[in-house]
């Protein structure tokens, strides 16, 4: 079980480690709005500095700022990265919300306040992991290199410019602990090691400057039909995507992913129950819709706007129409490539008049489920906790995981203090208190299992 100094520790010093914890909730650093960035990563830079970091604040052109901290005996040979973000949702709808979201609220052992669970509880406990084990042990077994940024709530758009420069600083880390991660149903720890990638459009046709009469519909195109033809070509029935050259991107699983798979305890009719679906598309059920969940990609419309939709009837032939696309993305389908592919598609099916707009792109970020990392933050919450974690070789989820680690070759694995009920992004967040505790206690056993992990 947990390491009984560490715990003792923690205990002692459960007021203040608490009252640090709401001082940080209290920022409302909502990126959306521009609100709280200075106040938050100023709060930020001090916290890594009073651990003993070298802090680096870089500042973006029109981006918030990026801090990135080192710290650490010089001499340890392994280095770990911990990426965490200061940014947080929007409240609204604030109505919902039974406190002021501002003001952290503590209820029935649960901390209530936007960015408990995402993503602020998560950076704390690490940092107060360090403390106590500088506080115990003295120098880290290992060097950390953290990145902490504020746009992620908002799609980490400066992330990629600064990985792609200051990359360096980082690239030999032996090992990268992602923001979060959350207990499930059963009270087992998700741990993930990889994401999906994700590529979204717009695709607009247009077919004059202005709404016809629809009697004109015998000698005058629809917009609204040549959209809705151009999407019936990209997907069949049968659920298969049919963008020429798109599924030979499309790489299977590995062996070790396959046996991360097999061992996720997948109930595939509970899953059925709680989205009310008597079946899953393509039929496919247990280990089967994992595999397909985790290992196919998406072709999703969104959202389709086109011509008068409003109560009652109006007779008109719209001259334009549009749709939101998304795709999730598995390796190694990049951002870039799905929308050649997709232009190419449209020009060979003869629809080289629909306009194709990239709105968002995210590389996927191949999990690595047996390396070091992993391993260690395995054991380190079973250690802890004494519940066996579930390992997700990645998540059908998206996050700017490719330009931190994957670019770099660097394994990541993710876990933290949230649980499946802490409402991210959603009215009332909030965390346990026991799984923060916790939480600092896994932290500090993890650092202890990867400085010693063997890498091969
Ligand atoms: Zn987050």
């Amino acid at each position: 079980m947990s390491d009984p100094p560490i715990q003792a520790w923690i205990d002692a010093h459960r007021p203040r480690l608490f009252a640090e914890l709401c001082d940080y909730l209290a920022i409302p650093s909502v990126s959306a709005l521009g609100q709280g960035i200075e106040a938050a990563s100023d709060w930020v830079e001090r916290r890594l500095t009073a651990l003993g970091a070298q802090v680096r604040r870089f500042e973006p052109p029109g981006g918030n700022p990026i801090l990135y901290a080192e710290l650490g005996p010089a001499e340890a040979d392994r280095a770990l990265l911990i990426y965490n973000h200061y940014d947080v949702q929007p409240v609204d709808p604030l109505a919902l919300w039974t406190q002021p979201p501002f003001e952290p609220t503590q209820r029935e052992g649960r901390l209530y306040a936007r960015g408990t669970a995402d993503n602020k509880a998560n950076f704390l406990s690490r940092v107060q992991a360090v403390e106590a084990w500088q506080a115990l042990r003295g120098p880290l077994p290992l060097r950390i290199r953290w990145i902490v940024e504020g746009e992620e709530e908002t799609g980490s758009r400066s992330l990629p410019g600064f990985c792609a420069a200051e990359g360096w600083r980082w690239a030999d880390s032996a090992g990268c602990l992602w923001e979060a991660g959350y207990k499930d149903e059963h009270e087992r720890m998700t741990l993930y090691s990889g994401l999906k990638g994700l590529a979204a459009f717009e695709l607009v046709a247009r077919t004059a400057e202005v709404d016809k009469h629809s009697s004109m519909a015998t000698l005058l195109p629809n917009a609204g039909w040549r959209l809705t033809w151009a999407l019936a070509s990209l997907k069949d029935p049968d659920e298969r995507i049919l963008i020429e050259g798109l599924m030979d991107h499309v790489r299977a699983p590995g062996p070790a992913e396959l046996r991360a798979l097999a061992a996720i305890p997948f109930d595939d009719a509970a899953f059925r129950a709680s989205h009310g679906q008597s079946t899953l598309l393509t039929g496919v059920r247990g280990a089967e819709a994992l595999k397909r969940h985790l290992y196919q990609p998406t072709c999703t419309i969104c959202g389709v706007t086109c011509g008068y939709q409003d109560p009652g009837m109006k007779t008109v032939l719209p001259h334009m129409a549009l749709a939101k696309l998304d795709f999730r993305l598995v390796p190694d389908l990049e951002p870039e490539l799905v929308g050649r592919l997709l232009r190419a598609h449209l020009d060979a099916r003869g629809f080289g008049d629909i306009e194709l707009r990239p709105l968002a792109g995210e590389h996927p970020a191949p999990g690595h489920p047996e390396s070091a990392v992993v391993r260690a933050a395995v054991e380190a919450v079973a250690a802890v906790s004494g519940v066996e974690p579930v390992l997700w070789p990645h998540m059908g989820a998206t996050g700017p995981m490719h330009p931190v680690t994957s670019a770099f070759g660097i394994p990541a694995v993710g876990f933290g203090t949230g649980y499946w009920d802490s409402r991210n992004h959603a009215p009332d967040e909030h965390i346990r208190l026991a799984d923060y505790w916790e939480g600092i206690a896994v932290a500090a056993e993890f650092f202890a299992r990867f400085a010693a992990a063997p890498l091969a």
